[in-house]
């Protein structure tokens, strides 16, 4: 079924265009193709094929450099991504201050499935808290909607790509409905030693949440629960979660499994949705902007056609913008018109405000208890098998913290494959050796480091926003953003914090910090964008002064015009944010469908 080519497609009559085919473009395209409607997808990036192109098995030795990290491939050679990284030749960006504190680090991945071919794959839901920030504590927005109003298509979203995990029933961390989790694997040695000890800090560590599958999908009961009453929808998606395998727990997700073992768009959305035979998928097809008609919808979307060099033009009664948060909002502020001078949509002025990202900061330390283990495999589903959820909600209430949201920690250690880095850098524990001793050090300390991530809220800043560069165009003379960045004291305050609560835990493990610990948040936080966790831009709201959509991703201005990334995210939670990415995109698929049927779009 079909890709097709610029050739074919004004020929064809189509319900809803998707710009891009990521985790948002991937979802909705899944959602209206399952439900009957026709579909076309354009993708800047090229076809990709997982199960031929995943370099899952190789070693390090097979690669240029070992495979370390280059500025072209930053995740190091094997990684899934194959357009893309900080910087896509001639696709420049601007950032209005170089100065570490004020910069906006921007990665994109052109390909088919965008950056879910090498995501990390941590999937937390948002919590009821994570909802209605400003009510709590006056800060942000608010969401106009409830956890309770998005809890079944999480469930959905968990039963279809596959998510590890368990329910814990802690504050703020919502449990998942029966049957809709994967049991999650073993402990590694060093989360154990984690959790005994986080435990007496009171921190609490549990079953981390991945899309990575540690068992075969439940195709029996599944299937009715995601698709009620639609049977070739059904036989579809059953036929589909046969076909991906179990984790074999041995290579490194970030290149993609060619066995569908965890969640890719091109390996859980795209075949299923194409199976429809109601899906068309333009790849190199980069759009520039949203057509308007005269009735003032939304009429189609122009493109640059990367194969031929041509623009062209693709029509459908409704658009859908999955682009990732920051394109989307570039392809808006593109598509100007008399009506919308400043920007398709923007009546509010908010298109490209209120860019967030993850608070990021990290300490790594080594742990003499981890130390000459005897060889065993601890390679596991690749990611973390546990995690810490926040836990400082009352505290941070009552004002004791001095910021105001939370973070979760991410943490690993053990003995993954060997690679050119495994060894570098112990003489600052070994205080230099060389020949035998240096061997015998390499092996000693092998498997006894241990890094912790901290993954905590920002909240939107009017400082913190991209519009369009007045000078710069990309090669085929689309307009680029430029970006402005800042952090707030609670975002740098939330670094320090992490900073001084993982060098106590390594502590507790017995172990030593590597290099300083960071008072300063200011310099313990990440690069605005390096977490590469960017939402905001469009945000949704209960009303089109304040706001670009309504709950469901359908702009207030345009209404069939609808936007399914993170860009409609007016918060953005600790908890990463591509499991709620897709809970939204489905539900604004549903929607979407529901106004077809009723004839209002
Ligand atoms: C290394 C890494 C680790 C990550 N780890 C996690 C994690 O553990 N958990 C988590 O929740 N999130 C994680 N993320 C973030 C996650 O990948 C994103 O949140 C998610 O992919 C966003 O989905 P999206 O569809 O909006 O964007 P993308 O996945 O980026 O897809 C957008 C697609 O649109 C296409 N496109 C862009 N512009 C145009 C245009 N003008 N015309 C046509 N097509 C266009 C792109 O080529 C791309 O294919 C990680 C990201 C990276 C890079
Ligand atoms: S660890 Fe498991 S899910 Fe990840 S790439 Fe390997 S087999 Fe696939």
């Amino acid at each position: 079924m079909p890709f097709v080519t610029s050739a074919t497609v004004p020929g064809k009559e189509y319900d809803v265009i998707v710009v891009g085919s990521g985790a948002a473009g991937g979802q909705t395209a899944y959602t209206l193709a399952m439900d009957g409607a026709t579909v076309l997808m354009l993708e800047a990036g090229r076809n990709y094929v997982p199960e031929q192109e995943t370099p899952m098995f190789q070693t390090h030795d097979q690669a240029p450099l070992r495979g370390t990290s280059t500025p072209e491939k930053p995740f190091g050679f094997h990684d899934a991504t194959v357009d893309g990284g900080w910087q896509v030749p001639g696709e420049p960006y601007v950032n209005t201050s170089q100065e570490e504190s004020g910069r906006f680090d921007w990665w994109r991945s052109r390909m088919l499935g965008g950056r879910t071919n090498h995501w990390g794959r941590y999937s937390f839901r948002n919590g009821p808290y994570d909802f209605k920030p400003h009510a709590r504590d006056g800060l942000g927005f608010d969401w106009p909607l409830s956890y309770e109003e998005l809890a079944t298509y999480y469930d959905k979203v968990e039963m279809l790509i596959g998510v590890y995990g368990a329910n814990d029933g802690l504050e703020n961390t919502p449990n998942s409905s029966p049957g809709c989790l994967l049991p999650p694997p073993k402990p590694r040695v060093s989360d154990l030693l984690v959790a005994q000890r986080a435990k007496k800090l009171g921190i609490p560590v549990v079953a981390g949440h991945r899309a990575v599958l540690t068992q075969v999908l439940d195709h029996k009961n599944s299937p009715p629960k995601l698709h009620p009453g639609n049977s070739s929808a059904q036989q579809i998606i059953a036929k589909h979660m046969q076909s991906r395998a179990a984790c074999f727990w041995a290579t490194p997700c970030g290149r993609g499994c060619s066995i569908g073992a965890n969640y890719q768009s091109t390996t859980v959305h795209l075949p299923p949705a194409l199976a429809t035979g109601k899906l068309d998928i333009l790849v190199q097809a980069m759009v520039r902007e949203v057509t308007l008609g005269k009735n003032g919808l939304a009429s189609g979307v122009s493109y640059f056609d990367k194969t031929t060099g041509k623009s062209s033009h693709a029509a459908a009664r409704v658009i859908v913008l999955a682009a990732s948060s920051c394109e989307t909002v570039r392809i808006l502020l593109n598509s100007s018109s008399p009506r919308f001078a400043h920007g398709l949509a923007n009546s509010s002025g908010n298109v490209g405000r209120y860019l967030m990202d993850t608070v990021g900061s990290s300490v790594q330390g080594q742990v003499p208890l981890l130390e000459s283990l005897p060889p065993h495999n601890e390679d596991g589903a690749s990611g973390g098998h546990m995690y810490s959820p926040w836990w400082l909600y009352k505290e941070q209430l009552a004002g004791q913290l001095g910021f105001a949201r939370g973070y979760h920690i991410e943490f690993g250690g053990g003995r993954n494959m060997p690679s050119l880095g495994t060894a570098a850098g112990i003489e600052w524990l070994t205080g230099g050796s060389y020949g035998r001793q240096f061997k015998e050090d390499a092996r000693r300390y092998y498997g006894s480091f241990i890094g912790f991530d901290g993954r905590g809220e920002m909240i939107p800043n009017e400082h913190s926003y991209c519009e369009i560069d007045p000078g710069v165009k990309d090669r085929w003379g689309i307009p680029v953003l430029r970006f402005h960045w800042k952090w707030s004291d609670h975002e740098t305050r939330q670094a320090a914090h992490m900073q001084k609560t993982f060098a106590q835990i390594i502590e507790a493990m017995g172990g030593r910090v590597k290099g300083e610990v960071l008072t300063d948040g200011a310099r313990a936080i990440a690069a605005g964008g390096s977490i590469i966790h960017e939402v905001g831009g469009t945000i949704m709201g209960t009303d089109a002064r304040h706001s670009v959509t309504n709950s469901w991703g359908q702009t207030w201005d345009v209404k069939n015009l609808f936007i399914t990334d993170g860009a409609v995210f007016p918060s953005n939670a600790d908890k990463n944010p591509t499991l709620t990415i897709m809970a939204l995109a489905w539900r604004a698929a549903d929607r979407i469908l529901d106004l077809m049927r009723r004839k209002e779009l």
